[in-house]
C-alpha cells in the first residue's frame, strides 16, 4: 500500500492556520477541534499533526511519539467535553469507508444516545 498525502486537504490547511478552526485541545502531535457539520451535541475531530492520510497509515508509519500524542490528545478531549456517559470513536477510511478528507482523524461522537453502529 502507498500513502500519497495530498498537502491542499482542509485539514492540512487547518494545521497550517489558513483556515480557522474552533480548537478543543493540541499538544505537540495531535490537534482536535469542533466539526463544522456536528452530527450530535459532541462532534469534535482529533488529527496527528503529521502527514497520515489514514488510519492505517497512521498505525503504519507513526512514530511512538506520534501515536502516543495522539492517543494523549483523545484522552484529554474526553475529559473535556463530557462524555463520560460513552461516546463512538469513528474513522473513515478510503472509498469503501466512505472517508472526504484525506488527512487521518478521529471523530470523537456523543453527548446523546447514539443509534446502532452501521446504517448500512
Ligand atoms: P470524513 O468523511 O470522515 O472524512 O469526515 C470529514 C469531516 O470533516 C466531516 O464530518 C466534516 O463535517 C468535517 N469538516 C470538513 N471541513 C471542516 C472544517 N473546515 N472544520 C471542521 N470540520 C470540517
Amino acid at each position: 500500500m502507498e500513502y500519497a498525502y495530498d498537502d491542499q486537504n482542509i485539514f492540512a490547511k487547518i494545521l497550517r492556520g489558513e483556515i480557522p478552526n474552533k480548537t478543543v485541545f493540541e499538544n505537540d502531535h495531535a490537534l482536535a477541534f469542533h466539526d463544522i457539520q456536528p452530527q450530535a451535541p459532541v462532534h469534535v475531530l482529533v488529527i496527528p499533526k503529521g502527514p497520515y492520510m489514514s488510519l492505517d497509515h497512521f498505525a503504519r508509519d507513526g512514530s511512538a511519539e506520534e501515536q502516543a500524542g495522539f492517543f494523549g490528545a483523545i484522552a484529554a478531549v474526553c475529559d473535556l467535553v463530557g462524555v463520560e456517559q460513552g461516546f463512538r470513536g469513528i474513522s473513515n477510511t478510503r472509498a469503501h469507508g466512505v472517508q472526504d478528507v484525506p488527512h487521518y482523524h478521529m471523530h470523537i461522537i456523543g453527548g446523546k444516545q447514539l443509534g446502532r453502529m452501521l446504517a448500512d
